[in-house]
């Protein structure tokens, strides 16, 4: 092998690609073969969710959609991992329902809701309605509503899908922490 041919063989392995990787496949570096040329590819990747940039270690496959995510846009539904997209449509909770949802859950009085959330009495009443329908909350005799399991697993959910939300965030300071809701 002449000295030439040598360094023609280094300068090919140097030959860089950066590609985006499609949706439901993940990046990584690789050397691939590409018509007789070695060629180093990186790939990069965003959260398909929220367009974060997406670490190797940290990502995750929807189960639902293939979606890659983010860990912050990924949550358990049925012990599977599936994007806070999919989990929106498979558990639909307006934001609305969300608030007074999360104000329940922090045994805050009902007539105090309003004062706080500014949504109206009867949208009120009627997002305990619909709550109260989904299971997210079962109607006690003495007590009155009461958040069930189900429900606060949805807090959970719908806690990372309005993480930036500055609206939901002030909410988090009213009532007491109960039933491990925080
Ligand atoms: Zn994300
Ligand atoms: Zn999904």
């Amino acid at each position: 092998m002449t000295e030439g041919n040598d360094r023609q063989e280094k300068k090919i392995l140097l030959d860089k690609k950066l590609e985006v990787a499609p949706t439901g496949s993940l990046g990584g570096s690789q050397i691939v073969n590409e018509n007789g040329t070695n060629v180093s590819k990186s790939i990069l990747m965003w959260c398909d969710v929220c367009g974060g940039k997406l670490e190797i270690n940290d990502s995750v496959i929807c189960k639902i959609d293939n979606k890659k995510a983010c860990k912050d846009c990924v949550v358990y539904d049925d012990q599977k991992k599936v994007c806070i997209d999919c989990y929106k449509e498979r558990h639909p909770l307006s934001k609305q329902e969300y608030k007074v949802l999360i104000m329940m859950a922090r045994v805050v009085p009902k007539g105090e809701i309003h004062d706080i959330t500014k949504i109206s009495k009867s949208d009120i009443k009627k997002s305990v309605k619909a709550i109260c329908s989904a299971g997210y909350m079962s109607k006690k005799f003495w007590t009155g509503e009461e958040v069930t399991d189900k429900g606060l697993e949805v807090i959970g959910c719908y806690r990372k899908i309005y993480r930036n939300d500055e609206d939901i965030a002030v909410l988090e300071g009213f009532g007491k922490v109960e039933n491990g809701v925080r």
